[in-house]
């Protein structure tokens, strides 16, 4: 299965070009299977995740966000509880979704200064981005050496915010993804690799 774990939509990410039917559209074009939306401090409703499974059946997809934590963006990927836009502390966040069974990645940890401070204490996320549209060269390396110092995985993931971003970094799984909170036990246990198109 070709996994995007990080995709933005106009819908709800002022940052983002494109709705959520071209960033399907597209994704089904470049051959994903599963997609988790993550808008930046937004979830999706049920009746949205709804609507969207209805017109394209073609893909699996998945509720998320991406949250901003003062300096660090941190993806929760497997929730639409909103419950997590109402957090304010980290270690909070972190308990939370391991108990709910969510996965918790640290959204480009080298994109800015200050991105990786979180790796500093326990707890720690599940996992850090390596490669994204908004992470490569040095700081993607420097993510992968924070990573294989702290003993966590990495996944490569498209961050992406217009339909001509889908593509370039992926992750891609034997594994079923049937329910949103399969990726967790995927991730932890390295059933999967990270791609990027050259
Ligand atoms: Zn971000
Ligand atoms: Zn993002």
């Amino acid at each position: 299965m070709k996994v995007e774990l990080h995709l933005h939509t106009k819908r709800y990410s002022l940052c983002a070009i494109h709705t959520p039917r071209e960033m399907m559209r597209r994704l089904i074009k470049r051959g994903y299977d599963a997609v988790f939306v993550t808008d930046h401090d937004a979830v999706w409703s049920d009746w949205d995740l709804a609507d969207q499974r209805e017109q394209f059946p073609q893909i699996r997809i998945f509720p998320g966000l991406e949250k901003t934590l003062g300096r660090h963006h941190l993806l929760i990927l497997g929730t639409n509880d909103p419950e997590y836009l109402r957090m304010e502390r980290a270690p909070d966040v972190l308990a939370k979704a391991r108990a709910e069974g969510c996965l918790t990645v640290l959204a480009h940890p080298f994109r800015w200064e200050g991105g990786a401070e979180l790796l500093e204490q326990a707890p720690l996320p599940d996992a850090l981005e390596y490669r994204t549209f908004n992470q490569d060269g040095e700081a993607a390396e420097m993510a992968m050496d924070a990573a294989k110092r702290l003993g966590l995985p990495t996944v490569n993931a498209g961050d992406a915010h217009s339909v001509d971003m889908i593509g370039r970094f992926w992750i891609e799984t034997e594994r079923p993804l049937s329910e949103a909170t399969d990726i967790r036990p995927i991730v932890l246990e390295g059933a999967y690799a990270s791609h990027a198109r050259r």
